[in-house]
């Protein structure tokens, strides 16, 4: 059975705003109403790491793990949901499936809201790409971060406050140094150290639309015209300006260029340059920021004057850092007094900030589990940290191990001392 539309916009709106719990929520009672009780569960699970005590989640819990045949994980929701005074609602739209879910006003809400703009039967038909740039804005508008929600990383704070936000903020500075702040800025560093994430709070210090492209996605989905894309996403921006594009794995080009014998990454990269070079139109108030964990494989022609011609490198979390970000995605969850972040911060040398959110989210889930078997909800504690930081593991070292070679080989020009500098350290 394939998603409708509606389900269909929603799932991509999730995985572009994954922290957003009310549109996971949303999601996992559609898919249960529809029919599809295990990716329902997963989404409600999720949300209920964090909430544990919702107890209309519980109950759409409780059904999508019954419909998906996991009677022992239903009867566990069931006595949470009960201990928390859920009250039974028989639900007649979705019948034996899911006959303990409350009823809710999310779908109702989702359905009408999209109504109103005419989208919801039609939501099949709407073309690929309108579909993507309605989900970027959308996604814009739900995760405004600021630079303080980015744990740690002082160093690059400051110099992104220096080079670039100071003078962005202040016209007179601009003029006195007489540069323009046109070109891209290129963070490079190991997976999940927070390139993405920075780039997004560089947009909330602007109060600037956000636009992330990921260019294999580029290249993958609409190959053949990919050229007419990027130049509907520069478009975008210059519509929704103040605007930050940030393109995800700068590097792909390259690398497709060759793949692709140069015909469908030529066009591209040919129409990236003739944007980020602003030809034909105004680029003001548009910045442009890349990510890669390759800077060495990124296509020449994209690093001249002018384009990404600056790099800053995002280094994995000190402790201090790691205490932050630990305690930052801890911060909306039920948790112990005592928890013994420190400890696991002193112990989690190496690991990058998506490591880190992922042993929260596995203690969290410990957490859930626990407070199913009990009937009550169980905080998170030091235990359930403990147990999941045992069984994680860093992620970055073997970007470390490629990174030393390129780094000594690429370093011509010092833009690697950076990166050679932070290796001499750890040796
Ligand atoms: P990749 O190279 O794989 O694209 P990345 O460097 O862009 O990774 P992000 O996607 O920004 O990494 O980080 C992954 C997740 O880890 C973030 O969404 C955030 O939840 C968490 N994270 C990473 N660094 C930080 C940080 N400094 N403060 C808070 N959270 C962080």
């Amino acid at each position: 059975m394939a998603h409708d539309g509606l389900i269909r916009s929603l799932l991509a709106a999730v995985e572009a705003a994954p922290g957003d719990l009310d549109l996971r929520a949303h999601l996992a009672e559609l898919l249960l109403h529809a029919g599809f009780g295990s990716e329902a569960l997963a989404h409600a699970r999720e949300v209920l790491t964090e909430r544990p005590d919702d107890v209309q989640l519980l109950g759409i819990a409780m059904g999508a793990a019954r419909s998906a045949g996991e009677a022992d994980a239903a009867a566990r929701y069931e006595r949470l949901f009960n201990a928390l005074g859920g009250q039974p609602v028989y639900d007649e739209s979705i019948g034996s499936a899911a006959d303990a879910v409350p009823h809710s006003t999310r779908a109702a809400a989702t359905h009408h809201s999209m109504d109103e703009r005419g989208d919801d039967g039609d939501a099949a038909e709407l073309d690929e790409y309108d579909d993507f740039l309605r989900d970027v804005l959308a996604e814009d508008a739900r995760t405004r971060i600021r630079l303080s929600d980015v744990a740690g990383l002082t160093d690059v704070k400051h110099r992104l406050e220096i080079s670039f936000l100071g003078p962005l903020r202040n016209p007179e500075l601009r003029k006195a140094f007489g540069t323009s702040l046109r070109g891209g800025l290129l963070l490079y560093g190991p997976p999940g150290c927070g390139k993405t994430y920075l780039a997004r709070a560089l947009a909330g210090e602007l109060a600037a639309t956000f636009i992330p492209v990921t260019l294999n996605d580029v290249l993958d989905m609409w190959l053949g015209n990919s050229e007419k894309r990027v130049h509907e996403l520069f478009e975008l921006a210059r519509r929704r300006a103040p605007s930050v594009i940030f393109f995800d794995e700068v590097d792909a080009i390259g690398m497709k260029r060759s793949e692709l014998r140069g015909s469908a990454g030529r066009g591209v990269i040919s129409q990236l340059l003739v944007e980020l070079d602003g030809m034909g139109s105004s680029n003001d108030d548009i910045f442009v920021l890349g990510a890669t964990n390759q800077p060495w494989d990124v296509d020449s022609a994209l690093r001249r004057p002018g384009r990404f011609d600056r790099t800053v490198l995002v280094l994995p979390p000190d402790a201090a850092a790691r205490i932050a970000i630990l305690s930052l995605h801890l911060r909306d969850k039920p948790v112990e007094d005592d928890l013994g972040v420190d400890d696991i911060a002193k112990r989690s040398d190496g690991f990058s900030g998506a490591d880190l959110k992922l042993i929260v989210d596995s203690a969290a889930h410990l957490a859930l589990e626990d407070s199913m078997s009990k009937g009550r909800v169980v905080p998170i504690s030091h235990k359930h940290l403990k147990s999941a930081f045992k069984q994680s593991r860093s992620t970055t070292s073997s970007w470390f191990d490629v990174a030393r070679n390129a780094a000594y080989f690429a370093n011509q020009g010092g833009e690697y001392d950076d990166l050679i500098a932070y290796l001499e350290r750890k040796r």
